[in-house]
């Protein structure tokens, strides 16, 4: 079932957003070269918990931190460590969520650690580019497939493939609900958005194919041909005219 947020409910979940933004932001405010992923972690756990919500991503189907800290190739998932050390050059993704009374907010960020040494600008810029075309799709009246449509169309001219086997999601009182965003489709397709629908919107490009791979540690989700990878997310509510983006500072 699809569910309707309320006016009240939205203005809880844009304070999860505005929390899980600025958690996200003071890692990345540290982030250099040499600092371990779980550093990262860290921060953002003691951010959203000062901040006096609850980690959302922690323990959820078992998942062992706070942040979701992936690297390069790693597309999601990725388990904050001690022994992981951001190198110079890295695409560094991190994706957290806060709980605020039960309402729940779902954000990611990808950045380029120290010098872009290996040219990774265009797939960061073409990945946030695409997430910027869905969200200017929301609003009533448009389906999902015009949203999904938006982020596949900007992308595909730049030649960046995207992840099929994840996709973004409804959010509200729980992390993933229903419908399923993907980040391919068709325009006019898909249900009809209304007011107080909430999605979390995340293309997921790869530099290479879309097939992807689990880790042994069965969360870090890699691309299967090795190539670079870049994620973006945001919360974002249907509003009566149009988008209203929660997980922001
Ligand atoms: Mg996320
Ligand atoms: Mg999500």
């Amino acid at each position: 079932m699809i569910s309707l947020k309320s006016n009240s409910e939205i203005e809880i979940m844009r304070e999860a957003g505005f929390i899980v933004a600025s958690a996200v932001m003071e890692a990345f405010d540290v982030m250099e070269p040499g600092i371990t992923t779980k550093e990262l972690d860290n921060i953002t756990c003691s951010v959203i918990k000062k901040q006096g919500a609850k980690p959302a991503f922690l323990g959820l189907y078992g998942f062992p931190a706070t942040a979701c800290v992936s690297i390069n190739n790693e597309i999601v998932h990725g388990i904050p460590s001690d022994d992981r050390i951001i190198k110079n050059g890295d695409i560094v993704t991190i994706d957290c969520g806060a709980i605020v009374d039960g309402l729940y907010s779902d954000h990611a960020v990808s950045k380029i650690a120290g010098e872009d040494i290996n040219n990774n600008r265009t797939i960061i810029e073409t990945t946030k580019g695409s997430l910027n075309q869905a969200i200017k799709e929301i609003k009533p009246g448009n389906r999902l497939g015009d949203v999904s449509n938006a982020v596949e169309s900007y992308v595909r001219p730049k030649g960046f493939e995207l992840v099929r086997e994840y996709v973004g999601h409804g959010i509200g009182r729980q992390l993933h609900e229903p419908p399923q965003v993907p980040n391919i489709g068709s325009p006019s397709t898909g249900i009809e958005l209304r007011p107080g629908l909430v999605l979390a919107i995340e293309p997921m490009l790869t530099a290479g194919g879309w097939e992807t791979e689990k880790l042994d540690d069965d969360w870090t989700v890699v691309t299967k041909d090795g190539s670079m990878s870049c994620h973006f997310e945001h919360t974002v509510a249907v509003t009566d005219i149009g988008f209203d983006i929660l997980t922001k500072i």
